[in-house]
């Protein structure tokens, strides 16, 4: 079942989102060599509950904190730890959710700690290119495989690969809804688009291959040959004008400068 949203749901899905970007923001603050994943997760429950918000991500299936950390190798659904601890030339991936007013924001957005090489930098770019590749592609009457498709074949295409396992997907009053939203995928295949439904689109790309390994955490998503990863997520609507995008990477790009991605 695809919950189509009302405008006036799709306006409160947006607020829940602009707070995800503006926590986001904060965090590129204190993003800096020698400090913890633990210390930002504070910073970011701190900031969402000063809003009026809640973590949407603290206590989903048993997630032990408010944001998933994912640093070099790790993909996605890094735990924060004290024992983590920032250093130059690492990128590290931020997913945060918030629930404001009873809709739920996430988005994600991978930043380089200092200085990273040029070929961990090109991989960021790529995979928040392809981000907007997909989202370009997000019309009503197309469907879910031109998203992935799009993003699929911009990745390969810089000889980068996409993983399989984790998907993005469907948004609203919960944060997993349908439809899955394949990072992957063929033209014209999938579900069809209507507008007022609200997706997250999050490519996971990695440098060599596609693989993953499951860590025993019961969370964190590595790669299988330690390569690093990267991950970029925005939650859109599908609008008749086309898609709009309800979080934002501009409060975080305003803290970068020109060292934003
Ligand atoms: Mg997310
Ligand atoms: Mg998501």
């Amino acid at each position: 079942m695809i919950y189509l949203k009302t405008d006036e749901e799709i306006e409160l899905m947006y607020e829940a989102n602009q707070l995800v970007g503006k926590t986001l923001g904060e965090l590129a603050k204190h993003i800096a060599p020698g400090v913890s994943t633990l210390q930002l997760d504070k910073i970011a429950e701190e900031f969402i509950r000063d809003n009026g918000a809640v973590p949407a991500f603290l206590g989903y299936a048993g997630f032990p904190n408010s944001i998933c950390t994912s640093v070099n190798e790790q993909v996605v659904h890094g735990i924060p730890s004290s024992k983590m601890i920032l250093k130059e030339g690492d990128v590290i991936s931020i997913d945060c959710g918030t629930v404001l007013n009873g809709f739920v924001g996430d988005s994600a957005y991978t930043f380089c700690v200092g200085e990273v090489t040029p070929e961990v930098m090109s991989l960021l770019k790529t995979t928040k290119e392809s981000l907007y590749l997909g989202i370009q592609r997000a019309v009503e009457g197309h469907r879910l495989g031109d998203i992935g498709n799009a993003v699929q074949t911009y990745c390969e295409s810089h000889r980068y690969s996409v993983v399989r396992e984790l998907v993005g997907h469907g948004i609203g009053r919960k944060m997993h809804e349908e439809p899955e939203v394949p990072n992957y995928g063929r033209r014209g295949c999938g579900s069809l688009l209507r507008s007022g439904m609200c997706i997250c689109i999050e490519p996971m790309i990695n440098m060599g291959s596609k693989n993953v390994v499951f860590e025993k955490d019961g969370w964190t998503v590595r790669t299988k040959d330690r390569k690093p990863s990267a991950h970029f997520e925005h939650c859109i609507a599908i609008r008749p004008e086309g898609p709009r995008i309800l979080s934002s990477f501009q409060f975080l790009e305003d803290v970068l400068g020109d060292k934003a991605i």
